[in-house]
């Protein structure tokens, strides 16, 4: 498994890179946006660790611009800010998971391990749902054969959906799988993230398929 990582702060970078090879992980390192976005595009990696403040190209630009080119490569995204809106411009710019500075190093092994775990489990078959449609290996989804354009998070959140068919999803329930923890406080991203889907999913169509569990969360069905 080779790990890509993005951070301008050298004693940081080499503190990563140690640690994670003392996992036992391939690890290259990159000390600016520009040149993380290139490595990043030349493939190869099974994980991106990416930091938000950078030189030349910040982290949040670097992931838009990878998914933009297609990538599908998992980002894990350092920051130092938690608030929510700031975690929440992060997810929506396309990265899988974040980590707010400082963190204990357990805590980044525990992250990068379930990462690679999840994109493990996406080379699948492709699965079905009235009329959605969704590939885990490409990450494609279509309604009625009309392609949907999901960012990574969102596709997460509908696969989730899509593996647990007519199961009321609360909303721990869907932290915990997507996320792979809990927000605690934070649960309102959920409904963040359940809204940006149905724009996408239902908006345009005549059967809405996600639907609000009042007070409990999110089902994936076929009648109201
Ligand atoms: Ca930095």
């Amino acid at each position: 498994m080779k790990i890509l990582v993005v951070e301008d702060e050298k004693k940081v970078a080499s503190f990563i890179k140690r640690g994670l090879e003392e996992e036992q992980y391939e690890v290259e390192t990159s000390f600016d946006g520009e040149e993380g976005l290139k490595k990043g595009l030349e493939g190869g990696y099974d994980l991106i660790v990416l930091d938000v403040m950078l030189p030349k190209k910040d982290g949040l630009t670097v992931v838009k611009e990878l998914r933009a080119k297609k990538s599908a490569t998992p980002v894990l995204m350092l920051t130092a800010k938690d608030s929510v809106e700031d975690i929440v411009a992060g997810l929506s710019s396309g990265s899988d998971d974040y980590l707010t500075k400082p963190f204990a190093f357990a805590e980044l092994v525990a992250r990068v391990r379930a990462l690679l775990r999840r994109s493990e489990q996406d080379r699948g078959a492709e699965i079905r749902f009235n009329d959605l449609r969704l590939d885990p290996v490409s990450h494609k989804v279509w309604r009625s054969d009309k392609e949907i354009d999901l960012t990574a998070k969102e596709y997460g959140l509908l696969e989730y959906f899509m593996r647990n068919p007519n199961q009321v999803l609360t909303r721990t329930m869907i932290a915990e799988h997507v996320w792979d923890y809990t927000f605690d406080s934070f649960t309102n991203i959920i409904d963040v993230y359940v809204n940006y889907l149905r724009k996408k999913i239902d908006r345009e169509a005549d059967k809405k398929l996600i639907h609000t569990v009042r007070g409990v969360g999110y089902i994936l069905k076929e009648e109201d």
